[in-house]
């Protein structure tokens, strides 16, 4: 029983005793479960079942960073020692300790019972990863715009590695994408075991064995060799795109041989580069399921828009543009957590009955001031960039208030005018850009918009 909970436990993941005792035993580890352990591994070790490496060598091989001394002896091993930083948040590992990783079982083959149908330019994205998985392929690049329904063109691929008796990992940046896209994949699998990992899960949640893994991408760090396939959902979102140790996580734990897909609204240039240069396989979704073009941004002047809020005031045009959608919901972005309370009280003074509150990502009401907007609670909901991504509300229409801010890049405004005319209901969304001088980001946005709708005709 105890070998079989280890290999599950194990199952593509490079982890240490410690949390391999603290995971099987629940709570304080004994002495004795610890010593038991310890011996099965050693056992599976000569068995050539588990792999067992020392956990820092020249560099630490969980993370790739140079490890650092420990002040004084090492509480674990009493000796001189040293420990990784890099990975730090993970747990920490010293020299003295083993990873111990072992192959994924094999997965049961899965169907895929989801009810929906693609369209064609989903059912060719769908068919481009497949392929791209037949073939062997080490990358590829699904460049869907939002709306495009980017979760079931996965849905194909899933199957064929399932079918294949494999494990598949779908990692994303996010922690809020983990928790909406889990039961999704769960509900269009119901016979496979998905499981979802991020951070500040309990230890035993940690080690839990499947076959659909959606995880954060700090969460690949655990796994070596496991996947001959690993899908990278949003790419290019902060912080994947900065962070050297993700990316190198990310190699480590697909298969040598192993298919990386990357699956973005907006890819970095370095990736659209490398695909126009045909270095990177890349398959572009250009429209939206329900097939309407993509809402095209208007520019709106909006002068000395800071003079003005400090005195209570909006521009003339964003009021106006407020009135025209009066019956209608409004994400209203603004560059700077500063600028939430004033705009909110300037659209109550100047809106009387409009109901109108704010979010940031510090905001400890956030959770429930977002639901509230769903319900249709609220009419104007002021935000920082942390909605720029993720977020569907039917017929919502979407503003930018100083879009010359460099927090709104090409991709933060690309995406944000993506959250509009979503709905098949509503597929035609406003979408405006308030100005006090345009960027080169912000008209880069709005040609690339273009392009797309062209390109997809
Ligand atoms: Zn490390
Ligand atoms: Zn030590």
């Amino acid at each position: 029983m105890l070998k079989k909970d280890v290999l599950a436990a194990l199952c593509g993941r490079q982890l240490t005793i410690d949390e391999l005792v603290t995971a099987l035993a629940g709570g304080e580890p004994f002495r004795e479960s610890y010593d038991m352990i310890t011996q099965l591994l050693d056992t599976l070790e000569a068995e050539g079942i588990v792999t067992k490496e020392a956990a820092i060598q020249k560099t630490c091989r969980r993370c790739g960073e140079t490890p650092t001394m420990l002040p004084g002896t090492c509480g674990r091993c009493g000796k001189t020692c040293s420990y990784c930083r890099g990975c730090l948040m993970m747990g920490r590992i010293t020299a003295c300790t083993f990873l111990y990783r072992a192959s994924p079982p094999a997965a049961h083959p899965a169907a895929c019972t989801w009810g929906g149908s693609l369209s064609d330019l989903q059912q060719q994205g769908a068919d481009a990863l497949v392929t791209a998985y037949r073939k062997k392929r080490s990358r590829q690049l699904l460049w869907a715009v939002c709306g495009a329904g980017k979760t079931e063109m996965l849905f194909p691929l899933i199957e064929a590695v399932l079918a294949d008796q494999k494990p598949v990992m779908i990692a994303t940046p996010r922690r809020d994408v983990v928790q909406e896209l889990e039961p999704r994949i769960r509900a269009a699998f119901p016979e496979a075991t998905t499981a979802g990992f991020y951070g500040g899960k309990e230890p035993h949640e940690r080690i839990a064995s499947f076959n659909i893994a959606v995880a954060t991408t700090h969460q690949l760090l655990r796994f070596r060799d496991a996947f001959p396939v690993l899908i990278i959902d949003e790419v290019d979102a902060f912080p994947f795109s900065a962070d050297a140790a993700l990316i190198r996580a990310a190699s480590q734990a697909v298969d040598q041989n192993g298919l990386t897909v990357y699956v973005t609204a907006t890819p970095s240039r370095t990736l659209q580069q490398e695909a126009k240069r045909g270095k990177l396989p890349a398959v572009t979704v250009g429209r939206r399921y329900h097939g309407a073009d993509l809402p095209v941004p208007a520019f709106h002047w909006a002068g000395r828009w800071q003079k003005r809020l400090e005195k209570k005031r909006l521009p003339e045009t964003l009021v106006r543009f407020l009135r025209k959608h009066r019956d209608r919901q409004v994400l209203l972005f603004v560059p700077e957590t500063a600028d939430l309370e004033p705009v909110r009280e300037a659209v109550a003074k100047l809106l009387p009955g409009i109901r109108c509150t704010s979010v940031y990502s510090g905001e400890p009401l956030r959770a429930e001031r977002v639901k509230a907007f769903r319900n249709k609670q609220i009419d104007v909901l002021v935000t920082t960039t942390i909605l720029e991504r993720g977020i569907t509300i039917e017929n919502v229409q979407t503003a930018v208030l100083g879009i010359e801010a460099p927090i709104f890049t090409e991709t933060a405004l690309i995406q944000i005018a993506g959250r509009a005319g979503r709905s098949p209901r509503y597929p035609n969304g406003d979408v405006a850009f308030f100005h006090f001088g345009k960027t080169s980001a912000a008209v880069r946005a709005v040609a690339t918009i273009r392009r797309l709708n062209r390109e997809s005709r």
